[in-house]
């Protein structure tokens, strides 16, 4: 009957939510676990100057090292680490890193950019501001090297303290990115309230972007608006030499992207960025974009 089909049902929805709150639970206590016991490890994904393909920065990407599944993305894990606010230790594990990990290049010599991703959840602590601040002076770490990337979403919230940690950021030299643009919630006209310096142009207008058509179009217009903003524009996800030549083409600062390289760990990307000192990529992709 009717009746036991619904019964089955309920009972199937059941244990499919005990899974489901099983397997966050499972994942809550490791996450725990590796706080404790430093299983966080950022990756670097280069970008790149699309005027003369030098390298320019890198983001600073959080993988979970767990002790039996191997390397997990933050796909996988971010969230659950906002809804428990184990996103606050994490978060402050990636900043520590990534900002001593700037000053050490700098120190050597080289002034390689690393931006940040921060969680919504990390901007309602009212110390947020400061506390990037003071791990900036802790490392000895120029401002003008670190960019804090927020997503479109976090842009838009009505969290009073967003505004007032972007403006004390900025003033003393952060920059502030906005991360997958074009995917959030498009309130255009909230932009022009809103100080930043970088707009990321989210990867799903990419694959498009190298043919005639409407996603070209887009494009176009998306990173012209981020120039006429006064903004850097950088083009994140190019797989391709044709998707990165028409990025450039249309004008962006920045392309990013597994074309030039996946994120990697840090003394991986030390090697790879001397291997390309003396890579043909740069002089074919010259060729590429001149037609
Ligand atoms: P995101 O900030 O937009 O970072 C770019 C994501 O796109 C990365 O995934 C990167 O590996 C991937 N990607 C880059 N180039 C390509 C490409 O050419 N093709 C494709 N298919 N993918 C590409 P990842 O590392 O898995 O990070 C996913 C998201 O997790 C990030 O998106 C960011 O929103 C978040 N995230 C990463 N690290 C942190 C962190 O330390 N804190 C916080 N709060 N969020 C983080
Ligand atoms: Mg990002
Ligand atoms: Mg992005
Ligand atoms: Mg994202």
């Amino acid at each position: 009957s009717i009746a036991l089909q619904e019964t089955e049902r309920t009972v199937l929805f059941q244990s499919w939510m005990i899974e489901v709150i099983k397997s966050r639970e499972t994942m809550e206590r490791d996450l725990r676990t590796a706080i404790a016991d430093g299983h966080f490890e950022v990756y670097y994904q280069p970008k790149v100057s699309a005027r003369d393909w030098t390298v320019t920065g890198v983001e600073a990407l959080v993988r979970f090292n767990h002790p039996e599944r191997g390397l997990v993305g933050p796909g996988d894990f971010i969230e659950i680490a906002e809804m428990t606010g184990l996103i606050y230790d994490i978060g402050l594990i990636v900043l520590e890193e990534a900002i001593c990990q700037c000053a050490e290049w700098h120190r050597a010599g080289q002034s390689t950019e690393v931006s940040i991703n921060v969680s919504i959840e990390q901007f309602r602590n009212t110390e947020f501001s400061n506390l990037v601040i003071s791990i900036l002076n802790e490392h000895e770490c120029p401002a003008d090297l670190v960019t804090i990337e927020i997503t479109e979403t976090i842009a838009h919230t009505n969290i009073v303290s967003v505004s007032d940690h972007i403006k004390a950021l900025r003033a003393v030299g952060v920059r502030i990115a906005i991360d997958d643009f074009g995917t959030g919630y498009s309130n255009l006209a909230q932009l022009t309230g809103l100080k930043f310096d970088i707009l990321k142009v989210d990867r799903s207008f990419v694959s498009g972007i190298d043919s005639e058509g409407k996603a070209r179009e887009v494009s176009r217009a998306i990173i012209q608006l981020g120039k006429n903003l006064g903004c850097r524009v950088v083009v994140e996800g190019t797989e391709t030499p044709g998707q990165v030549a028409a990025a450039a083409q249309l004008g962006c600062d920045e392309i990013q992207g597994f074309f030039f390289s996946k994120p990697m760990k840090r003394s991986d990307f030390d090697t790879w960025k001397q291997l390309r000192a003396s890579n043909p990529v740069r002089k074919a992709l010259d060729s590429i974009v001149a037609g």
